[in-house]
């Protein structure tokens, strides 16, 4: 049985004092059980959230780390074993804004996806489809290639130790999210790909859903057969609806 996970991605938002709020207010939230729940907080405040959640039950992850697991002359970077060091247990990889924005290429997310796993930290690689991507068909092809770029180079035994996240890029943040159905066929598409390789691998990978999901459309997409949960953008920022969601993934 895998277990579901709800993950929240602050991405670059917060000061001290909203990360002060919104930490004591998860803090304070029931966490159903059975279920992961995980925050990725941007660097500057990740010690802050460790410290604030201490026995809290919540999993705290980094948004992004070096290409390289140790310290060292990397001016801007934050190494995964320095993450590790101070608590995070997780990592997204290959986020789509990081894909576009900052330009990441599948070679430089391998090195990120290596060297958090050689640090200890789970990596989340995140993987999707753009709408004209989608529009032209092409969205198993896309997704199916950007996970290839892990199995070829490091095998099927490097997700013994991930979570995928399939975000499709025109989902994240606009409010459209993908139906039940559409996301549950690229969720099965992808477990079906890993099981080519290793059928156990496949079956206990956690394989999240993002893209405007909600406490109004979280249980719909969590109740689809290989859908295990959700990365959650916008509505983490809030204690309240973020506990919603993680109760949609409880049911
Ligand atoms: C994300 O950034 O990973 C995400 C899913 O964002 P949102 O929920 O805001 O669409």
């Amino acid at each position: 049985m895998r277990r579901p996970m709800v993950a929240g991605n602050w991405k670059m938002h917060g000061t001290r004092a909203s990360v002060a709020e919104l930490t004591q207010g998860l803090g304070e939230m029931p966490i159903p059980s059975g279920i992961e729940v995980a925050v990725f907080p941007p660097a500057l405040f990740i010690s802050q959230v460790i410290d604030g959640l201490e026995g809290k039950g919540i999993i705290v992850g980094a948004q992004n780390s070096a290409v390289q697991p140790e310290q060292g002359a990397l001016t801007g970077e934050v190494a995964p074993s320095q993450l590790a060091e101070v608590g995070c247990k997780l990592v997204l990889v290959g986020h789509s804004e990081r894909r576009q924005i900052i330009g990441e290429s599948d070679e430089v997310l391998n090195r990120k996806f290596a060297a958090a796993q050689k640090s200890g930290l789970t990596p989340v690689l995140c993987v999707g489809e753009t709408l004209e991507e989608r529009e032209a068909g092409k969205t198993l092809e896309v997704v199916g290639r950007q996970l290839s770029s892990v199995i070829d180079a490091f095998g099927i035994a490097a997700f013994a130790n991930a979570v995928i996240a399939y975000e499709p890029v025109w989902a994240i943040g606009t409010g459209l999210t993908a139906s039940p159905q559409q996301a549950q066929d690229v969720h099965a598409a992808i477990r079906k790909q890993l099981a080519v390789k290793d059928a156990e691998v496949a079956n206990k990978v956690q394989l999240l859903y993002g893209g405007s999901v909600k406490a109004a459309n979280a249980a719909e997409l969590f109740g689809m057969p290989d859908i295990d949960g959700g990365l959650i953008g916008g509505a983490s920022l809030n204690a309240d609806e973020f506990g919603a969601i993680c109760r949609a993934a409880g049911n």
